[in-house]
């Protein structure tokens, strides 16, 4: 398959990875948002959500909890930004979730120009 992330998971291409163990890589993504912006991957090929099992997932947030308190003592971050493209959004469709230190006044924040709906009309369509 031609998935660059199975390529990073096989050292076919190189990258600056943090943390290994059998299941999962962690690594510096290329294009950072922040200082220390990192990729928790599993070694397995999983497109998104809607194909990874839950120990897998589980074994992620496990990953993520150990990396918060390294990233608070080496990095000096004031906090972490957890987030995960599926589908619409995602560049890369192996799964992958973004770990992003966060320093204060770093200026980071998700925006959009979306028409904002009644949240009762939301709320209709998912009840
Ligand atoms: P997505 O948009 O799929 O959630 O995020 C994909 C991320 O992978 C992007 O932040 C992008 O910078 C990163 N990325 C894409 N190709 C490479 C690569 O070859 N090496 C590394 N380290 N990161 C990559
Ligand atoms: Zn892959």
């Amino acid at each position: 398959m031609d998935c660059i992330f199975c390529k990073i998971m096989n050292n076919e291409i190189p990258s600056y990875t943090i943390y290994e163990d059998e299941i999962v890589k962690v690594f510096l993504d290329v294009n950072p948002i922040s200082n220390g912006h990192s990729l928790v991957v599993p070694k397995k090929h999983f497109t998104d959500i809607n194909d990874i099992d839950l120990d897998t997932l589980t074994h992620i947030q496990k990953t993520v909890k150990d990396l918060f308190i390294k990233y608070k003592e080496k990095l000096n971050c004031d906090g972490i930004t957890l987030c995960q493209n599926n589908q619409y959004g995602q560049e890369v469709k192996h799964y992958h979730l973004h770990i992003i230190p966060r320093y204060e006044n770093d200026g980071i924040e998700l925006k959009s120009n979306i028409e904002k709906l009644d949240p009762k009309e939301i709320y209709e369509k998912l009840k």
